[in-house]
């Protein structure tokens, strides 16, 4: 059988461990082929695989390399929640327990990094040993010095000693109370004096970021060669997660960091991914489009992630259909002006118009809108207007096959609207939107509905949630777990936690003690709530 890991084309140089090197298994608790397109997880195995006091190995759902029969840690890269359930999956089969508190000295030291465990990581509170809280850059070599010092003590002071670094949250050293079984969270506080009363979420500060550490046929994007070119988003949408959560808004320099990781990658291959939330505001994106424009990387097949619709320009479009790109994201939320003003989107619909007229001239052949239904404050009103933008949209650039991809809101941890319920509705504006926008050509592709309000349920879910998602997982046998599953699982545990609603579609008061409020983010509480405020007027 063909090895999962042969057509792998190396960027950096592994390191051969010390003969006691701290033996690590790195999950990725989804299949190769997702997990490799994952810049996250290259970037962390390569940083763990150049350090001589480490032996790390690769596992992923449907292969691994060898394995140590005894790790000492063992870490999961966690960037979609419902992945929960591959995590367990992975916890069964190298026969560890699932709940912290049942692990032994004998047992690997659990630990797990990624965005879903930043934003909230009480869900999964109970199967963690211990977090890392944002940027890895910095903090996987904080955490493995401090691990040294106390390798060959007891679990507990390990644990002790870790919780004592920046960014490092032990979660089994905070205890939770509520009102009630199904009540509201009354106090989160650390068990003992020395362990910090809030973690803070870190925040690499370097010039350069991330890129692609192997490349391989076998990824989601074949032979993709990633770079990311920004960190964040200054736009601050309320919704968005990717900005609030990951702010301040980085841009390394073109010349001394973009431009040779460019280089190098385009040794290997000739798929290049810029990736990032807002690409094209880099202060130099042009020099970086100029480059990448140049005769020598004319067989250069170019991907970018996003791009903020404003900065759709005609340029931009020759230089993407030129390097055999053929469509363009962008991300517009609504048709309505009103609508993205609310959400914070400094957007107007000429720029829309514009955006497709330059897809157009410059080449491209398909145009992808993403948007939401859903969003605080929206009437049916805002859906029309939706609907009426992109059939303008159509008849302005003829040309271009549209599409539109459609998710709905879902609050998220440290975003101002945080507090904010799943609007019930947003099923039924999904429907008429397909129901309006199918017959006139245009390519409508909705979210599940489902699947947001069980997202909706972890990201604003508290420690009992854990014990949800772990009947859910045996329920599901490890498969992918049906809806129904979730709301047998609520059933169940009727009185014993709050009940679905409370999570999903209940706006939250804002002085209410929120599940992740031990938790750091980019931004104070006070701005956030100003921002709600802002919105809420806007409303009103
Ligand atoms: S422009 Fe996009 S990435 Fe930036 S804040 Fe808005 S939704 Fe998020």
């Amino acid at each position: 059988m063909p090895n999962l890991f042969d057509s792998e084309k190396l960027l950096f140089e592994p390191t051969t461990p010390n003969p006691d090197a701290i033996e690590v298994i790195f999950a990725f608790p989804n299949t190769y082929t997702v997990g490799i397109t994952s810049l996250g997880y290259q970037v962390v195995w390569a940083n763990l695989a150049t350090r001589p006091e480490v032996e790390v190995s690769r596992w992923f759902m449907d292969g691994h390399e060898p394995i140590p029969r005894e790790p000492e840690l063992l870490a999961f890269s966690f960037s979609w929640e419902l992945d929960f359930v591959n995590i367990l999956t992975t916890l069964d089969r190298l026969e560890v327990p699932i709940s912290s508190q049942t692990r032994t000295d004998d047992h690997p030291l659990v630990f797990g990094g990624g965005p879903v465990l930043t934003a909230n990581p009480e869900p999964f509170a109970d199967w963690f040993d211990f977090i890392l809280l944002g940027d890895g850059e910095d903090l996987i070599g904080n955490m493995l010095a401090a691990y040294q010092t106390v390798r060959h003590a007891s679990r507990a002071e390990k644990l002790h000693t870790l919780s004592q670094i920046p960014g490092i949250y032990v979660p089994s050293l905070y205890v939770v109370t509520y009102a009630s079984d199904d009540g509201e969270i009354t106090s989160i506080q650390p068990i003992d004096p020395q362990t910090p009363a809030t973690i803070e979420k870190q925040t690499y500060k370097g010039n350069t970021l991330s890129a692609s550490t192997v490349v391989t046929e076998k990824a989601a994007w074949e032979n993709i060669y990633m770079v990311e070119v920004v960190r964040s988003c200054p736009e601050m949408c309320r919704f968005c997660l990717a900005s609030y959560l990951t702010l301040p808004f980085r841009t390394p320099s073109a010349e001394e960091s973009l431009i040779p990781s460019i280089d190098k990658g385009l040794k290997v291959t000739n798929r290049l991914g810029l990736l990032g939330a807002s690409i094209t505001q880099h202060p130099e994106f042009d020099t970086l489009l100029d480059y990448i424009a140049r005769p020598e990387f004319d067989s250069v097949r170019l991907s970018l992630a996003s791009v903020r619709t404003n900065t759709l320009t005609l340029k931009l479009a020759q230089t993407l259909s030129s390097r055999d790109s053929r469509s363009v994201t962008i991300a517009v939320e609504s048709g309505s002006e009103r609508l993205r003003e609310i959400i914070n989107k400094k957007l107007t619909n000429d720029q829309i118009l514009q955006a497709a007229v330059n897809a157009q001239a410059g080449g491209l052949s398909a145009l992808k809108l993403y948007g939401m239904a859903g969003v605080p404050g929206e009437t049916d009103d805002d859906i029309d207007r939706t609907i009426e933008m992109l059939l303008t949209l159509k008849k302005t650039a003829p040309k271009l096959r549209i599409s539109f991809g459609c998710s709905t809101f879902v609050p998220k941890a440290h975003t101002p609207w945080q507090w904010i319920g799943v609007d019930s509705s947003a099923d039924k504006k999904l429907k008429y939107l397909q129901k309006r926008l199918a017959p006139k050509g245009i390519d409508f592709r909705p979210e599940s509905y489902k699947d947001s309000a069980i997202q909706a349920v972890i990201s604003r879910g508290d420690r009992r949630i854990g014990r949800l998602l772990r009947l859910v997982y045996d329920y599901s046998g490890g498969e992918v777990p049906s809806d129904g599953m979730y709301k047998r699982a609520f059933k169940e545990l009727r009185g014993q936690i709050p009940p679905l609603d409370r999570y999903v579609h209940q706006t939250w008061s804002v002085d209410r003690i929120l599940p992740w409020q031990h938790i750091k983010g980019a931004l104070p509480v006070g701005t956030l709530l100003k921002h709600l405020e802002t919105s809420r007027l806007l409303i009103a």
